[in-house]
């Protein structure tokens, strides 16, 4: 017999993992679709696979990647139904994601979306007037099941039709974690591989918020770039001018990240001959901005005390040919180009 099939929104984190375990306890299979972007899913938008395999390992559950970028800067320029704490559009997010989900059902062959939220886990998203909207806009009334609360919410069209059996989905609320991490050890979740609660969106966090939020005023009515974006996630930032920022990386795993970042736009920096930070210069790459940007990355390396040492520079960060004296520059210096926006507490 053919078996039923759903497509579920899964964020890596336990109530979405417990959301697909109830489905597919449930005889039904289960499609995951991981949206990733640089705040949210920045390892598996880096390496797609190695996250998948990691997922299959750790809950059986081997998620389609999906690039939700360039959707999620539009969404973040103006968000119809505002921001949470900081820089989180977490309602527009949700039914971002949820139309694309949406739009994937009949590629999948599935009738149904299953998500894991929580009534009354969230402040801005699992409200449930929130919820009724986010369902709504998302064109899935009906066909959206949150199997860990859905007891507290309306029957689906599933639970009508007899697809699904609701008296095995449950009637969780709040921000406890105690009834999931009950149920993690039901499904067989070794403690180890429980995630931390929390969510890890880069957004909810207030000095990434602080550099988003420069970003998208820097770029006033239009979208920065993917790669603009993406230099608001790891690093120090600097603003060199209205059209360039420069940013050097904090340790050796921001040096890999930094490094995996050439794009177009994009111009390497780093002090020649001794161990110190990977830099990216993008916007205005002229001789005053090179200066500049040497100087800084000096300032942040093991070249700091002395008089000024060369850097090299280039579009490639395992080429880069170019050679620029890199000056000492004064601290002051350094940190009044340094972000400093103002986001609410
Ligand atoms: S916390 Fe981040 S990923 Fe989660 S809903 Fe809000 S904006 Fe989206």
């Amino acid at each position: 017999m053919k078996k039923e099939r759903c497509i579920a929104l899964y964020s890596g984190g336990l109530d979405s993992i417990l959301a697909i375990k109830i489905i597919q306890s449930q005889a039904i299979d289960v499609i995951p679709l991981y949206f990733a972007t640089p705040f949210f899913g920045f390892k598996a938008l880096r390496n797609p696979e190695d996250f998948k395999m990691i997922h299959c390992h750790e809950y059986g559950i081997c998620p389609h990647v999906i690039d939700y970028t360039d959707d999620f800067i539009n969404t973040l320029i103006n968000p119809a139904h505002g921001f949470g704490k900081y820089m989180n559009p977490c309602i527009d997010c949700r039914i971002g994601m949820l139309k694309r989900a949406r739009e994937l059902l009949e590629v999948f062959n599935a009738s149904f979306i299953v998500t894991g939220e929580v009534l009354g886990q969230r402040p801005m998203s699992q409200r449930r007037d929130a919820m009724d909207i986010i369902e709504k806009a998302s064109g899935l009334r009906d066909i959206l099941l949150r199997p860990l609360c859905a007891k507290r919410m309306r029957a689906t069209r599933g639970e009508h039709l007899g697809i699904v059996d609701r008296e095995k989905l449950l009637d969780i609320t709040g921000r406890g974690r105690k009834a999931q991490i009950y149920l993690a050890e039901l499904f067989g979740i070794k403690a180890a591989h429980i995630p931390a609660s929390g969510g890890g969106c880069m957004l909810t966090n207030k000095q990434i918020a602080i550099k988003v939020k420069g970003t998208i005023n820097r770029f006033m009515s239009q979208a920065p770039t993917r790669y603009d974006i993406m230099l608001d996630v790891v690093g120090r930032k600097f603003i060199l001018d209205d059209s360039t920022v420069f940013v050097v990386a904090r340790n050796e795993q921001e040096n890999e990240v930094l490094a995996d970042m050439k794009y177009p736009g994009n111009v390497f920096i780093k002090i020649a001959g001794i161990p110190g930070p990977l830099c990216v210069l993008r916007g205005e790459a002229n001789q005053a901005n090179l200066e500049i940007a040497s100087g800084i990355c000096l300032r942040y390396g093991k070249g700091k005390g002395t008089k000024g040492l060369n850097a090299l520079w280039g579009a490639d960060p395992h080429q880069m040919r170019e050679v620029i004296n890199a000056r000492v520059i004064p601290d002051e210096y350094c940190r009044r180009l340094q972000i400093d926006f103002d986001v609410p507490d």
